[in-house]
C-alpha cells in the first residue's frame, strides 16, 4: 500500500528523518541519515487556448474552480490582435504584439520578402524581437523545459542562414523543450510535464509550459456555447487535475499560473463584411481576413483604396495603420500592412459573400470585448490565497509575474511590474 502512496509517504519520510537527526549512534556520533527531499517549488505556466474568462463559471471545470477559489482568479485582458501566437508571446516577453515582432499569426516582412512567417516558423529572425522569459531564466541559471508554447522551439536570439542548410548560430532555448505536435494528448502532455519534475534535482526545471489546444478547437468548430465546446472544457479540466493530483503525489510544490490567450465569440452567417463589396479588388491585396483584415493597396490604387475603407463602414471600421486607435497599442511594426480593418465583435470580414454557412466561432476583436477576455488563475505558495485579480489588467503584465516567481530581473517591457505584485506574498 505505502508504494502506492507517495503522497504519504512523502512526509512520513521526512518525520522519520527528523525523528533519527535527533538520534545519535552508540559512538556518540550522529547515525547517518536518508534526509528525505524538500523541494522548492516549481513554476509551471499552464495556458488553454480560447479558454473565455466566463467559462470559469459554467459549473463544467471543477479542478480549476478549486485552484481558482483557493488562489487568485480574474479576467484578463489580452493584447490586440486577440490571435494565439501574438498574445502567448506577450505573455512571456512582456511586451505587445507592436514591439514584439509577432503581430499576427500569418505576417510578411518587407526584410524577407520572399516568406511569410506561419505558425510553423521556427527562424528566430521571426521572434527575435523580444526576449521570453525562458531565454532570461536559463542565461541566469534556471533551468527551463517547455511543453509546447508559441516560440519555445526557437533558438531564440540565434541567427539562421538564409541558405541551406539553415545552419542555426547561437541563440538560447529551454533546457527540455518538444516540437508542437497537435496529436499528443492532454494526458501525455501532463505526464511530460510530470516526467521532468521527477529528475534528480540538478537536472530538473524551475520553470515549465503546459499547453493545451482543444478548448479554442471545440470553440472554432461549434462556437462558444456548444455543448461540445463544454465537453473539451471539462476535458482539459481533467488533465489540470491530473497535473495537480500528480504533483502532490511527488511531494512537488507548485507555483500554478494557468492563463489564456484570448476568449471566443461566435460567428454566423448573418455577420459577414464582404471587402469586394466595400473597395475594389483591383485596388488592394488582402494579408489577412476574418474578425481583422489587414491589407496592401496594389501599386497606384492608395487613393482609389483610402477612397473606398477610410469612410464609415456598417460593422467594421478601417484605418492607415498610422491611425490605428492608440487604446489597441498596434500599427507602428513594419510587419503590421499599411491597412486595417476591424469588425464589430462577432462581425467577420471576408474577400467575398460566404458561399457556405458560417458558423462556430472566433477571435482577433477588439481587446475589451467582454467575449475576448481571457482565463487567469494562479494558485500556490507564492500566492496570497483567496485574493482577487485586479480589474482589467493586461496579459503583458503576466511577465514580470512570472520574473519574480523565478527570481530573475525581468527585461524592460510594456508590461506594469506594479500591476500583479499584490497577488504575491
Ligand atoms: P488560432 O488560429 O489563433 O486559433 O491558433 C490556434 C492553433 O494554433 C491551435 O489549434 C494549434 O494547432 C496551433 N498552435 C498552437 N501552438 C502551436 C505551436 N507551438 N506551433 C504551431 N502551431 C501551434
Ligand atoms: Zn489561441
Ligand atoms: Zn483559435
Amino acid at each position: 500500500m505505502l508504494s502506492r502512496s507517495p503522497a504519504i509517504l512523502a512526509p512520513a519520510l521526512i518525520a522519520l528523518a527528523a525523528l533519527s537527526a535527533c538520534a545519535t549512534a552508540p559512538s556518540g556520533h550522529p547515525a547517518p541519515i536518508a534526509q528525505a527531499e524538500q523541494r522548492a517549488p516549481v513554476t509551471i505556466l499552464v495556458s488553454i487556448d480560447g479558454f473565455r474568462s466566463d467559462y470559469l463559471h459554467r459549473g463544467v471545470t471543477p479542478h480549476l474552480a478549486a485552484l481558482a477559489a483557493g488562489g487568485i482568479e480574474g479576467p484578463m485582458r489580452p493584447s490586440f490582435p486577440t490571435k494565439t501566437f501574438p498574445n502567448h508571446w506577450a505573455i512571456v516577453t512582456g511586451d505587445r504584439p507592436d514591439r514584439n515582432g509577432i503581430v499576427a499569426n500569418s505576417m510578411e516582412d518587407a526584410s524577407r520578402p520572399d516568406e511569410k512567417f506561419t505558425m510553423a516558423s521556427d527562424d528566430p529572425y521571426w521572434w527575435n524581437e523580444a526576449e521570453p522569459i525562458w531565454a532570461t531564466a536559463e542565461q541566469a541559471g534556471v533551468r527551463t523545459a517547455t511543453m509546447f508554447w508559441p516560440g519555445s522551439n526557437v533558438a531564440w536570439g540565434a541567427t539562421r542562414d538564409t541558405d541551406w542548410p539553415h545552419m542555426i548560430h547561437g541563440g538560447t532555448r529551454p533546457s527540455d523543450w518538444a516540437q508542437f505536435n497537435q496529436a499528443i494528448g492532454g494526458t501525455q502532455r501532463v505526464n511530460m510535464v510530470l516526467d521532468v519534475l521527477r529528475r534528480p534535482a540538478d537536472i530538473r526545471p524551475h520553470f515549465v509550459t503546459l499547453y493545451f489546444d482543444t478548448v479554442d478547437t471545440a470553440g472554432h468548430i461549434y462556437g462558444p456555447d456548444a455543448p461540445e465546446t463544454a465537453q473539451a472544457l471539462t476535458e482539459v479540466d481533467a488533465h489540470v487535475g491530473e497535473l495537480v493530483a500528480g504533483l502532490k503525489a511527488m511531494g512537488q510544490p507548485a507555483n500554478l499560473v494557468i492563463v489564456a490567450d484570448h476568449g471566443m465569440a461566435a460567428r454566423a452567417t448573418d455577420r459577414v463584411v464582404a471587402l469586394d463589396k466595400v473597395a475594389d479588388p483591383a485596388d488592394y491585396r488582402i494579408v489577412e481576413y476574418g474578425p481583422y483584415a489587414s491589407l496592401t493597396a496594389l501599386p497606384g490604387h492608395e487613393k482609389a483604396l483610402e477612397a473606398a475603407l477610410l469612410k464609415p463602414q456598417p460593422h467594421m471600421q478601417c484605418w492607415r495603420k498610422s491611425e490605428i486607435p492608440a487604446r489597441f497599442h498596434y500599427g507602428t511594426h513594419r510587419r503590421i500592412p499599411p491597412y486595417f480593418c476591424l469588425g464589430e465583435t462577432g462581425w467577420e470580414i471576408q474577400p467575398t459573400t460566404p458561399t457556405k454557412p458560417v458558423t462556430g466561432g472566433n477571435h482577433g476583436w477588439d481587446d475589451r470585448a467582454p467575449e475576448m477576455q481571457a482565463l487567469f488563475i494562479a494558485n500556490g505558495p507564492a500566492f496570497v490565497p483567496h485574493a482577487k485579480a485586479p480589474a482589467d489588467f493586461a496579459n503583458v503584465d503576466v511577465y514580470p509575474l512570472l520574473a519574480r516567481l523565478l527570481g530573475v530581473t525581468p527585461r524592460p517591457s510594456d508590461a506594469d511590474p506594479a500591476a500583479l505584485a499584490d497577488i504575491v506574498r
